[in-house]
């Protein structure tokens, strides 16, 4: 445990030069935006005449995430759904076909509001949660955080363009989540629609549908016409089942941020996807470092409820401050311990933001010790090249480098420059991206430094292997 000097003089309402100097007295020569201990910060405080009161991560947030339910409290839930594809392949069109179709049609003068997520009924009488902000940033930011909150990606691929470029990174980010994919072959009303074309080009990245006696359901659709929408939606609910998803209603609720803002007539607003658990009016929750009472909640029509389901998306009024898209929430007993958490949490955010201003710790090896998985341990990798035979080339020594105990889990692999995305993606998974004679685009890099994530040059097969290797035999015996 550690603290800044700064942070520290500013938890006492201290100057920090004051900080240093009593420091410097004790023989520490700290500057200001280093860090000290625990036990000498506490010697200074007291030092200065205030009373000490230390609190871990352990005390504040024991207890606020995922707490086991008794068993044969699992009820079914319905899915949350994210629609992923290639620019313009109509993932847009799609959301807002089923939105109107399903949503508008059944609420009698029901005025659909945007508010991140929306529910349909499917045909087959089961809900449906969608998550209405397209894109894989988005997606893999929220499992960045920790927030799982999809549990079926629809792949959207256009009938007449064909498998794109970002349909594979879709496909590739849906597995790196380990989230099942169901292809949507949209556009089909179009003349130049090709979908068989869709479902051979599908193969090469080990997407076999159904038709072809693959598992992969697939459905045509036009977002445009509406043909096709009502199978979709059964598809769903029938992965669903597969699925067999569950979560506890009776008990307190937890979940994920999906969008926050502040709106000028009603202040903060977040919208959350219920998880776990029942969100009623007047709890009081905690997310990221905001905190307040849910003074309303609102459904995707605009409607106030009085509670929330799980996989229910719907907005709180009565936070503090907006928290951020992608922080979890839970709802706490009282406003003592609220505030305690998110005070706490606001502490954690100035100092993580002062180490980083001072130390770039990184490295492969740091973050392999902290990888505490039981078995075979994984060096998760993302790795780019100028071309793909040397891609492969690297891929396949890198593959042969590991044994029962370690080796590396290649995340995506690819011929490019680095992008902002491939650094995404490798930050959710905690993974390093190796660059062989690329560079990184600059919004990479700006990524890879708000994430954290390594990013390795080389430009000589041997030396990127070789350097692996010994990370490797680093992970081995951590004892050592
Ligand atoms: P996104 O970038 O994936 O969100 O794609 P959009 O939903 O914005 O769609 C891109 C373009 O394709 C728009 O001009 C849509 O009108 C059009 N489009 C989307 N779905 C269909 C469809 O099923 N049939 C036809 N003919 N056009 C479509």
């Amino acid at each position: 445990e550690t603290i800044t000097v700064q942070e520290l003089a500013n938890r006492m309402s201290e100057r920090a030069v004051d900080v240093v100097r009593l420091l410097m007295k004790q023989g520490v020569m700290k500057k200001i935006n280093e860090l000290i201990d625990a036990d000498t910060a506490q010697l200074i405080a007291e030092e200065l005449g205030h009373t000490v009161r230390r609190v871990a991560e352990s005390d504040v947030e024991e207890g606020l995430f995922d707490a086991p339910d008794a068993e044969g409290a699992q009820t079914s839930r319905p899915p949350v759904v994210t629609i992923m594809g290639h620019v313009d392949h109509g993932k847009t069109s799609l959301l807002d076909a089923i939105r109107h179709t399903k949503v508008v049609k059944g609420e009698a003068g029901g005025i659909t509001q945007h508010i991140g997520a929306y529910q349909v009924t499917s045909p087959l009488g089961g809900l449906i949660t969608f998550i209405d902000t397209p894109g894989h940033a988005a997606f893999t930011a929220m499992r960045q955080r920790g927030a799982k909150s999809t549990d079926i990606v629809v792949l959207v691929v256009a009938a007449d363009d064909g498998v794109m470029p970002q349909t594979a990174e879709a496909v590739n980010h849906a597995r790196a989540a380990g989230v099942p994919i169901i292809v949507a072959i949209n556009k089909i009303d179009k003349e130049d629609a090709n979908p068989q074309r869709v479902r051979t080009d599908l193969l090469q990245y080990e997407i076999q549908v159904e038709s072809l006696g693959g598992e992969t359901l697939e459905v045509e659709v036009s977002a445009k016409t509406g043909d096709g929408l009502d199978k979709l939606l059964e598809v769903i609910q029938l992965q669903a089942e597969i699925l067999d998803l569950k979560a506890n209603a009776d008990r307190t609720a937890e979940g994920t941020v999906i969008e926050a803002k502040l709106d000028r007539g009603r202040g903060p607003v977040a919208t959350v996807l219920v998880q776990r658990g029942t969100l009623k009016q007047s709890d009081i929750v905690v997310a990221g470092s905001e905190w307040g009472r849910v003074r309303m909640l609102v459904d995707d029509k605009g409607g106030t409820v009085p509670e929330a389901l799980p996989s229910t998306p719907v907005e709180i009024l009565g936070f503090n401050g907006a928290p951020e898209a992608g922080d979890r929430f839970a709802v706490v007993e009282n406003e003592a311990r609220a505030r305690e958490i998110a005070d706490y949490r606001q502490r954690q955010k100035r100092e993580q933001a002062a180490a980083r201003a001072t130390v770039r710790v990184s490295g492969l090896e740091e973050m392999m010790s902290q990888i505490k998985t039981a078995g075979r341990k994984e060096l998760p990798l993302v790795i780019k090249g100028d071309v793909q035979g040397s891609v492969e080339a690297i891929v396949q020594s890198l593959e042969k480098v590991g044994n029962d105990e370690v080796g590396v889990r290649i995340l995506l692999s690819g011929a490019g420059g680095i992008t902002e995305s491939d650094v995404i993606l490798a930050a959710a998974s905690k993974a390093a991206v190796i660059g062989f004679n690329v560079r990184a685009l600059k919004e990479a890099r700006d990524a890879a430094d708000r994430t954290g994530t390594e990013i390795r040059y080389y430009n000589i097969i041997y030396d990127l292997v070789d350097d692996i290797k010994s990370t490797m035999s680093g992970m081995l015996s951590p004892e050592r």
